[in-house]
């Protein structure tokens, strides 16, 4: 199985090159945040409750995120592997991610970082928010809470793969192609 965790900012690309590598290594897509808003838009008490937080940058808890993965994990048994995206987000939920695909006898193959500098993220978001129709895209002091999130709780993630020794870090600014072909080159070179 190939079993990647893309990692970075909001803002750095993640969703956009999921989507190519998705397309090249036939992954099947987890992205934390999507999974959230799609029980927004059926109104579900999850949903309800996620929102709260979603709208302020917050993060939601780890129990509910970690028992949203589990239950994809269990829905795509013949999977050739996953793509994580936008999750672990925090040091709690790379752990427990460890503890379930080790049920499977599965693991995290390696952790694709995309670097993006702070003012440029604000650049893209603001972009992005005026035809994303996410709330979060659209104000800078959710933005600005969204990063302070990022580097308080999430940037610790890249320790945990970087004790295992699966911690690839990717530039990420330049053309899609051109980030995505570093990405495929760090994917083939395992
Ligand atoms: P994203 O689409 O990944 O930018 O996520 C949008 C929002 O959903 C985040 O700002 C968080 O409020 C929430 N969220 C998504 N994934 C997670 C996660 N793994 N842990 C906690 N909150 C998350």
């Amino acid at each position: 199985m190939l079993n990647i965790v893309l990692f970075g900012p909001p803002g750095a690309g993640k969703g956009t090159q999921s989507e190519n590598i998705i397309a090249k290594y036939q992954l099947v897509h987890l992205s934390t945040g999507d999974i959230l808003r799609s029980e927004i838009a059926n109104g579900t008490e999850l949903g309800r409750e996620a929102k709260k937080l979603m709208d302020q940058g917050l993060l939601v808890p780890d129990e509910v995120v970690i028992g949203m993965i589990s239950n994809k994990l269990d829905a795509n048994k013949d999977a050739k592997g996953f793509i994580f995206d936008g999750f672990p987000r925090t040091v709690a939920q790379a752990e427990a991610l460890d503890t379930l695909l080790a049920s499977k006898d599965a693991s995290i193959s390696m952790m694709i970082a995309l670097e993006v500098d702070n003012e440029e993220l604000m650049k893209r978001l603001l972009l992005r928010g005026k035809d994303s129709g996410r709330p979060d895209d659209a104000n800078p002091d959710i933005i600005r809470k969204r990063i302070e999130e990022y580097n308080n709780k999430t940037a610790p993630v890249a320790n945990f793969y970087k004790a295992q020794e699966k911690f690839k870090s990717i530039h990420g600014i330049g053309s899609i192609e051109e980030i995505f072909g570093k990405i495929s080159g760090t994917i083939d070179a395992r």
